[in-house]
């Protein structure tokens, strides 16, 4: 039997000025049933701090067991006290934690960006869309309807939208607030009750997020977090025979992995995967209104974003000034420790390091040419996992640098000739999130936007500022489902036909 422990480790992550600006929790425990308590053994994992490589805490190591009792708190949740709310009721619950994630997030800011190393500036972000999260889902939970089917003299056919039940959510490190947002608040806001399994690297937010959302009122056991390792704790949730619907944001591989387990038990899967999102720049685009677009969609979060527009594709006439211009913009970026808040911190890891590193040798390796890059500054933490951005120009599209996801601040400029040639270029590779349009001409912006095979495209802008309202999801092995918006609530609902014989 595990011990209810009260909470006597105290997190350090209660310091604000003043009482109403703490989030008290406990980092080694897991919340489960609406009580911390340790994982089985009392394990724990290291939680490193990126931008210097120091221990900031340990976490729990949820296994198997504490996802069992997870899954188990979280259908006696749905089958109890949370199925039993109304819509309306549950949408209360979720505003008023929108309203007390936006008076933290100054807090949750700091602390993400000590865990995930992003800019604070970048934490404060994720955590204002996290309320915002809420706030969307909070005021649609009462929103959503079925429909009346003209059906056959005799009959009234309707049609309902329930939850699936259990909901299992396996997040990554890189945007923890704004993918738990999306996808527990959307299945919280049609009446699933969750377990939650953050991603070992980072999951202070997530444990964060629990406790506020205990304090607001939400009911014991309707969200469950347990932290823990991938093939451990996450692969114990996908495979649960107790869970009714999995929605797993990550790599392609783990994504398949994901979907493979989930398919045993015959239940439904929203695959969030990565992205080689491109940028088409035609001629006649206004650049300066998409210069800091192309760049900043590429370098931030340091480029550990599934949407990043990792490749940059520019109409053969402006090509050369497009590569100059942002070459200029990568040689000013400035690097240095998350806390400092300045463009770009570091990587979530030094595995991560290693990995866009490879990428980097790589490019050197067979020629490529470095059109920009920023300088990293000599005093830098030694045991910080910070990588230089570096912008590579030109590179031909079958390069295994404009082909596969890096997953750090790298781009690739590649030049196109005419709207086939771009179109062909921009659906050229194994993904399909997320693409850009830069065009004044716009029968042009639509041509091209329809041929475009991913599931978002962005014209003259990119990512619409997050863009809560609207449906994201991929296609090819950017995966499937989509997640924001009201979509989302569709896919964490499944639909009932009730047909009713009268005469
Ligand atoms: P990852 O696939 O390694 O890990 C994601 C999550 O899966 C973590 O919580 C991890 O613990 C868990 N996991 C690992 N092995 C598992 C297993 N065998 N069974 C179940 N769960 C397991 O991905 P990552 O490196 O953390 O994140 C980077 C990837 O995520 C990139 O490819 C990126 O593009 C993608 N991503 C996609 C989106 C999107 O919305 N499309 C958003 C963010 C990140």
């Amino acid at each position: 039997m595990r011990s209810m422990m009260p909470q006597t480790r105290r997190s350090p992550w209660r310091g604000g000025p003043q009482p109403m600006q703490s989030i008290d929790f406990d980092t080694r425990s897991v919340f489960i049933g609406g009580q911390w308590q340790p994982a089985s053994f009392g394990r724990t994992l290291p939680l490193l701090n990126p931008s210097d490589g120091n221990e900031l805490t340990q976490i729990a190591r949820g296994s198997p067991a504490e996802i069992d009792a997870a899954v188990h708190a979280a259908q006696a949740a749905f089958d109890g006290p949370w199925g039993q709310l109304t819509a309306a009721e549950r949408g209360r619950i979720l505003l008023r934690m929108s309203t007390r994630v936006a008076e933290l997030a100054d807090v949750l800011a700091r602390m993400e960006a000590l865990d995930v190393g992003k800019p604070v500036k970048q934490g404060l972000a994720d955590a204002l869309a996290l309320a915002r999260y809420l706030e969307f889902y909070g005021g649609a939970a009462d929103k959503v309807m079925g429909e009346t089917i003209p059906f056959a003299n005799g009959y009234t056919a309707l049609t309902l939208r329930e939850p699936h039940g259990v909901t299992g959510h396996i997040v990554p490190w890189n945007y923890p607030m704004q993918i738990i947002g999306r996808s527990v608040g959307a299945a919280l806001a049609m009446g699933n009750a969750c377990v939650l399994k953050p991603a070992e690297e980072a999951c202070l937010t997530a444990l964060a997020f629990a406790r506020i959302a205990h304090d607001c009122g939400l009911p014991a056991g309707a969200l469950n977090v347990v932290p823990g390792l991938g093939d451990e704790a996450g692969a114990a949730l996908s495979r649960h025979p107790g869970i009714h619907h999995v929605s797993f944001t990550g790599s392609v591989a783990v994504g398949q992995l994901v979907q493979a387990a989930a398919a045993k038990n015959a239940v439904p899967v929203t695959l969030e995967l990565g992205g080689k999102s491109p940028q088409i720049v035609f001629a006649d685009a206004d650049l300066d209104a998409a210069l800091p677009f192309l760049v900043n969609a590429g370098i931030q979060n340091a480029g550990q974003t599934c949407s990043a527009a990792s490749r940059i594709l520019v109409e053969q006439p402006i090509f050369d000034k497009v590569v100059k211009l942002m070459g200029e913009r990568y040689r000013a970026l400035r690097v240095g420790p998350a806390i400092e808040d300045l463009d770009v911190g570091p990587l979530i890891s030094q595995r991560q390091k290693e990995v866009v590193s490879n990428y980097l040798a790589i490019a050197r390796d067979s020629g490529l040419r470095v059109a920009g890059q920023a300088t990293l500054p000599a005093n830098l933490p030694a045991g910080g996992c910070y990588v230089a951005p570096t912008l590579l120009a030109p590179v031909r599209d079958d390069h295994r640098l404009a082909q596969e996801e890096i997953f750090g601040p790298v781009q690739v400029v590649m030049s196109f000739d005419g709207e086939a040639d771009a179109v062909a270029q921009a659906n050229g590779t194994p993904y399909g999130l997320v693409a850009g349009v830069w065009t004044r001409d716009g029968g042009r912006a639509l041509r091209v936007a329809r041929r475009l095979r991913c599931g978002q495209v962005f014209v003259n802008n990119y990512g619409a500022g997050g863009g809560i309202e609207l449906p994201f999801g991929g296609v090819k092995h950017s995966g499937h489902g989509r997640e924001k918006g009201f979509e989302a609530l569709y896919g964490f609902s499944a639909l009932k036909t009730i047909a009713i014989k009268h005469d």
